[in-house]
């Protein structure tokens, strides 16, 4: 059955005149991004015995004794899934097989993994943010900032679960604290760069309304359905020409409207990919 519908999508992915990826969080953990388990306890195990975090996005949230301890906690959180080798190159054979293909992604991921495998921006667009860039925590302005090398300092002058005070980054402009860009509540900072993106995803959708269309969701679930999953479902169901397909780990579904057209596929993302190259 596996293999049926590995050729199935392979066949549909060689015949599609465009393919529209759609990529969510379990792609980046296919690619050896765990939040959890063995992972969260070799980079986080001290954090882990003073408050028990049971993975590293919700330890974000955690009740931090000092501001220090919590930037502490944030560098390190971004600097190994933002700025350290990606841990495989799932996102680089994905480059390797869309090669030559019209194609666009669109991805829910804040890990910048697609830019560092090579995907170049003309593909791209990121809906949610990037934890390499700080902005404002009240935002005073549209402005992001690059992060690199601040949190660069903070990972290498860490001591004790606590960051020197003086690096705790401000905003330019009012003065108040830097936060990360990230959709993680209402003050999320749309920037130039998020506008720019948006409009290549509007106008490559609108260009493919028409023909045989592959909308491929990766490692998509149920946290923001309406980024990728609904949308893709819709824009599916009206193009009697597209399939829609999904490769997910955990509960890849369709609704009823693509049942004919559509193929999914339980397993780890990685492992098709390398089966369709
Ligand atoms: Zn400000």
């Amino acid at each position: 059955m596996w293999e049926v519908l590995v050729n199935k999508l392979k066949e549909v992915f060689q015949n599609a005149d465009a393919i529209i990826v759609g990529a969510g969080a379990g792609l980046s953990s296919s690619a050896g991004y765990d939040f959890g388990g063995e992972r969260l306890q070799k980079y986080f195990g001290d954090f882990v015995e003073k408050y028990g975090m049971k993975d590293m996005y919700t330890g974000c949230f955690a009740d931090f004794e000092t501001n220090e301890e919590r930037w502490a906690y944030w560098s390190r959180w971004a600097w190994i899934n933002r700025y350290e080798p990606i841990p495989k190159d799932t996102h680089k054979k994905l480059l390797k097989l869309l090669e030559g293909k019209d194609y666009f992604v669109l991805t829910t991921n804040i890990d910048h993994a697609f830019q560092r495998a090579g995907f170049s921006k003309e593909h791209l667009c990121y809906t949610q943010g990037d934890f390499g860039l700080f902005q404002c925590s009240k935002p005073c302005h549209t402005d992001t900032y690059d992060n690199y090398a601040t949190l660069q300092k903070m990972v290498r002058e860490e001591k004790n679960m606590s960051v020197p005070t003086e690096l705790i980054p401000h905003c330019p402009r009012c003065g108040r604290e830097m936060d990360f860009n990230l959709f993680w509540d209402d003050t999320f900072i749309r920037d130039k760069g998020w506008h720019i993106a948006h409009k290549r995803y509007t106008d490559y959708i609108e260009q493919h309304k028409n023909g045989k269309v592959l909308y491929l969701e990766l490692g998509v679930g149920f946290n923001s359905p309406g980024v990728i999953k609904i949308p893709f479902w819709n824009m599916a169901a009206e193009n009697p020409d597209a399939v829609f397909a999904s490769v997910n780990l955990t509960l890849p579904c369709y609704p009823e409207i693509l049942e004919h057209r559509s193929i999914v596929i339980q397993d780890d993302i990685d492992h098709v990919i390398e089966n369709l190259i």
